[in-house]
């Protein structure tokens, strides 16, 4: 007779929204193209919906899940895999001890997924892919580009380093619990080439102060910088953050290093 295993109490401050379709779980996992990819590891397995159809993918994979509820529960339906589920907030994990390239995919929690998306670029040489489920509204912060509400900082330091897709909408009625809003999936795909042709450091500032006043030219929001008149002369200063794509703000940041180093 199979083992029956009782349920995992959805717990909220985990994050956990459990799908309950398998279906709707491979059509997440079909979003990952395993191509060049060593080590996938997925964020948060919960009762491994997602995790059956990653097995499935015969690649190394790792389930690092912070839940000790959900752990024994897939230790109990998984026979096997006990050595790659992993009882760790991913948020601390060290990604080094994962042989790259890394493909990370999960349903996240969406209370720490702009903090998942973060460590992500922090460690962009190692990760090339990612498939994931957001909240609608940080799916659509992500992949969308100049010009558009949601666009901010989170797009323009993906997009510097990742091609990003919009792959699908869900409703909430395919959780359990359901969230109080809609969820999106994308996927992201490393660029080929990983150096921005700029100071990378200062871009990361550029695009951080640029966007603490969204509704101010940049000429307002780059005070800090310390820019001579001569260079907020330029065009390129009379826009608003939205409005510059990641290429404007490469050449933005390579305006201001020049002033920084004839200064
Ligand atoms: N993949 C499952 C569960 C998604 S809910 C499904 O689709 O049904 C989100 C999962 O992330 C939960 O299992 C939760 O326990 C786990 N989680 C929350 N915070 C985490 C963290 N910091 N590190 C790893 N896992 C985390």
């Amino acid at each position: 007779m199979k083992k029956s295993n009782t349920l995992v109490k959805p717990k909220k401050k985990l994050g956990q929204h459990f799908l309950k379709s398998s279906d709707v779980a491979k059509q997440i996992v079909d979003c990952l193209d395993t191509e060049n990819i060593f080590s996938i590891l997925e964020i948060g397995p919960g009762m491994g919906i997602l995790t059956q159809h990653i097995i499935d993918l015969n690649k190394n994979s790792y389930f690092i899940e912070i839940d000790k509820e959900s752990v024994i529960y897939l230790k109990q339906k998984y026979n096997g895999i006990d050595e790659n589920i992993i009882e760790e907030d991913f948020l601390k994990i060290d990604l080094k001890n994962f042989k790259s390239s890394i493909a990370v995919i999960g349903n996240f929690p969406y209370n720490i997924s702009s903090q998942i998306i973060f460590k992500i670029i922090e460690n962009r040489d190692l990760v090339d892919k990612l498939v994931g489920m957001f909240q609608l509204e940080v799916a659509k912060r992500i992949c969308e580009g100049p010009g558009t509400k949601s666009y901010g900082i989170i797009s323009v330091l993906v997009q510097a380093f990742y091609d990003a897709k919009f792959e699908f909408m869900l409703e909430p009625k395919h959780f359990n619990p359901p969230p109080k809003v809609d969820s999106g999936v994308i996927s992201l795909k490393r660029k080929k080439d990983l150096k921005l042709n700029c100071d990378e450091n200062l871009f990361f500032k550029v695009v951080k102060t640029s966007f603490q006043q969204r509704r101010k030219t940049l000429r307002n929001s780059l005070k800090k910088f310390n820019l001579s008149n001569n260079i907020k002369e330029d065009v390129i200063f009379d826009k608003r953050p939205e409005t510059l794509s990641v290429k404007d703000f490469i050449h933005l940041t390579n305006i201001i290093a020049n002033e920084n180093i004839s200064a």
